[in-house]
């Protein structure tokens, strides 16, 4: 009798592999764990370093709240907090070159998100922050300091130009929206003078700089615009905080909290001899509740160039019931630095005469642009955006 055929230990090896790629198959068909939503997470792992994985978190966090009750890779993200205010999540991606299933293992990318720890144990901060504040404060117009001064200077902050009072949660949520476009230098005396006045005013606070892409007629009410929604599309905030560059407070007690009814702040300017130019002005720098915000459809976009957009925001808050408030002359003082004056805009009277009748159909609700970079820096989240000028 011949022998039977004997399995050699190479055909062994074939049969055991065949084996485990089956039984995994079963496996993965009925624990359901393949993946039903495909992510293109090539753009994740391309250029991954520390810094730039900031930029990360608000895409992944979309991905992965909007497909939270679908997606069942959600097992396998591992959440770790990585300090009091915000978590990391480790997702595992696969190489680019292997396409886009988020959770078919090979490359593991641990990216923070911007996503605040609901402790809810921290105690509310106390009310009154008097003992940290100074009063009084000097302005400092010379030497301007370079971005990575500042940077060193204020390790305290998180990436986007975040703070939070570290031992006890403040009670709202504050972003401050600049409009921006080639003024370097008031820049960084801008956030060289901020973040510790912030700071010392225990606000949760982040400092947006909405900067419009190209030379055409700038449209500060529109960036404003952006700065809102771009701001809530990153993470909730209580109120906004819309401020020139410029415009540098001299007294911290002139406090940076939310308000009830809009506030205009820039209420003693140095260059106006700290008066009032008259009642009803809301430019410079102002605070509204987000809320409110939402209900005066943000500014008008149809103000080009200098000049209009914040009476017609005054304007605005009266046709809706609300009031401006203001803190006191002694307190609300600002220096501006000095620059060019713009040109005033021939038509802003016009646009004026004629606001009224757009309220309800020009601001928020007709706001159109293009981001073209959103980058979170050290000191400050920044938010390119071209907007269309009409011809
Ligand atoms: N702005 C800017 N670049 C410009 C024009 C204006 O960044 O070319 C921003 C900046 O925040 C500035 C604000 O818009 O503080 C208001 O403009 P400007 O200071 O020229 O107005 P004014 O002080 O004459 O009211
Ligand atoms: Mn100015």
């Amino acid at each position: 009798m011949p022998p039977l055929c004997p399995i050699t230990p190479y055909k062994g090896l074939f049969f055991l592999v065949v084996a485990f790629v089956l039984l995994e198959y079963l496996i993965n068909t009925f624990t359901n764990s393949k993946p039903s939503v495909y992510f293109n997470t090539t753009k994740l792992l391309n250029n991954v370093d520390d810094k730039e994985i900031h930029t990360y978190g608000p895409l992944l966090k979309t991905l992965l709240f909007k497909n939270n009750k679908t997606h069942p890779h959600n097992k396998t993200l591992h959440f770790a907090t990585k300090n009091d205010s915000y978590y990391s999540y480790a997702v595992t991606v696969p190489p680019p070159q292997l396409g886009s299933k988020l959770g078919n293992t090979s490359t593991s990318v641990t990216v923070p998100v911007a996503i605040e720890a609901q402790n809810d144990s921290t105690p509310l901060c106390p009310d009154d922050i008097s003992s940290n504040l100074k009063g009084r404060l000097p302005i400092v117009k010379s030497p301007v300091p370079t971005a990575q001064e500042l940077e060193t200077r204020f390790d305290w902050l998180r990436p986007g130009g975040r703070w939070s009072p570290e031992n006890c949660r403040a009670p709202k949520r504050v972003a401050l929206v600049v409009p921006f476009r080639c003024r370097g230098e008031h820049l960084l005396l801008f956030l060289q003078h901020m973040h510790p006045f912030l700071k010392r005013q225990q606000l949760d606070y982040r400092i947006f700089v909405v900067e419009q892409d190209g030379d055409g007629t700038f449209n500060r009410a529109m960036l404003m615009n952006v700065g809102y929604k771009e701001a809530l599309a990153v993470e909730r905030f209580d109120c906004f905080i819309f401020h020139d560059i410029d415009l540098l407070p001299e007294d911290d007690r002139n406090l940076y909290t939310c308000p009830e009814q809009p506030r205009h702040m820039s209420v003693a300017v140095d260059i106006f001899k700290y008066k009032l130019p008259y009642p009803e002005i809301f430019g410079g720098v102002s605070a509204i509740s987000t809320e409110h915000f939402k209900l005066l459809n943000g500014f008008s976009n149809s103000f080009w160039g200098w000049g209009g957009e914040d009476d017609d925001m005054s304007n605005r808050i009266r046709y809706h019931h609300l009031h401006i408030s203001r803190y006191p002359l002694t307190i609300a003082r600002y220096t501006m630095l000095t620059h060019k004056k713009d040109k005033p805009s021939a038509s802003r009277y016009d646009v004026l005469k004629q606001g009224q009748q757009r309220f309800d159909k020009d601001g928020l609700n007709n706001l159109r642009y293009k981001l073209v970079q959103k980058k979170y820096h050290l000191l400050y989240t920044w938010i390119l955006v071209a907007v269309d000028a009409p011809s």
